[in-house]
């Protein structure tokens, strides 16, 4: 039986679920027309500038193909929410440009299922997109606004380098999600919550909006990303790894190696989706006293590149982040 045509398909799983109208958090009211006309008409809120993102995941380089469709819904939304949350920025709106092979009401079901239950979780809601037929994939565009951004370019040497929350599971994860591994019952839970439903961190952003100097979400590994910092605030750094917050599947995926891998994993693999930021001298007591799921694991400094110490001896990665490229 043949799927439901196009504008039946967009009536169906995404129109019928995000209706213009109040919708919870910051997007409440700031819709004015969504799905079903040329454009969605926004309200952007009074006084706050907006933030915009987009990202596509392509079937098989960002998610296994075959992978369940809730989860693929829930990965695409909330590492593009990521990006909001870097910024300092509250969620509002979402496009959505879907690329599928066939109209199948038994992918969609659950993919619209994941991708509503998401929006919901984090106050964003879908208000236009694009439907089209060809190779999976799915692009989606956030906006949310912010009072006080948190760009890259604001640091200075001598402020803390900090990071949220553990490092390493998504990468640690990544032979699992893709079925090259079976793993025990809880690394399966770990990668799970680690590669299908990282959480981006609006919480710890929020609480350091006013102290932080720069901040950035942690896409491509922390190495690569920290130096997206140093770059834009013309400045270096110095890590010391004994400090690194490494989560324990990035550890029982390198028992069999040593810590050193476990370490590169942390370091170098992609998919975290934990913020990195700064902190000026003058703001750390209060920082510390926020009581956030953050480490400090070291400074930025003049000297440009960043340099990574264990236990006093300088250290050196074998790979440095993921290109595309
Ligand atoms: P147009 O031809 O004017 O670009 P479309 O026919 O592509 O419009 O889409 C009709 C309406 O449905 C538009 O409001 C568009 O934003 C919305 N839409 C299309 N695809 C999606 C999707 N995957 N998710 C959400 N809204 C969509
Ligand atoms: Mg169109």
């Amino acid at each position: 039986m043949p799927g439901p045509g196009e504008f039946e398909l967009i009536r169906e799983y995404f129109s019928s679920r995000f209706q213009t109208g109040a919708r919870p958090g910051s997007a409440a009211n700031t819709v004015v027309l969504g799905i079903g006309d040329d454009c969605a008409l926004l309200n952007p809120p009074a006084g706050k500038t907006l933030a915009t993102s987009v990202d596509t995941l392509v079937a098989d380089v960002h998610f296994p193909a075959n992978a369940d469709p809730y989860r693929i819904a829930s990965r695409a939304l909330r590492v593009n929410l990521s990006d909001l949350a870097a910024m300092n920025a509250e969620p509002l709106w979402f496009t959505l440009a879907l690329t599928l092979p066939q109209s199948d009401p038994q992918w969609l079901a659950p993919f619209a299922r994941g991708l509503a239950e998401t929006a919901d979780l984090y106050g964003v809601t879908l208000v236009g997109g694009d439907t089209t037929k060809g190779p999976l994939s799915i692009t989606i565009q956030v906006t949310g606004a912010c009072e006080k951004p948190l760009r890259r370019d604001g640091a200075r040497a001598g402020d803390t380098v900090f990071v949220s929350n553990q490092l390493g599971a998504a990468a640690a994860a990544l032979p699992i999600a893709l079925g090259e591994m079976v793993g025990t019952a809880e690394q399966r839970q770990q990668m799970e919550a680690a590669y299908y439903f990282p959480e981006p961190q609006f919480a710890v952003a929020r609480a350091i909006g006013n102290y932080a100097s720069a901040a950035l979400d942690i896409s491509d590994g922390l190495l690569a990303d920290l130096s997206h910092i140093c770059e834009a605030s013309k400045l270096g750094a110095e890590l010391e790894l004994e400090e690194l917050p490494v989560a324990g599947l990035a550890q029982s995926m390198n028992a069999e190696c040593n810590t050193e891998s476990a370490l590169e994993t942390a370091l170098t693999g992609g998919d975290d989706y934990q913020l990195c930021f700064t902190v000026p001298e003058q703001h750390l007591d209060t920082v510390d006293k926020l009581n956030l799921p953050i480490t400090a694991i070291g400074r930025m400094s003049a000297e440009p590149g960043i340099r990574c110490r264990l236990h006093g001896n300088p250290w050196q990665p074998r790979g440095s982040g993921y290109r595309h490229f």
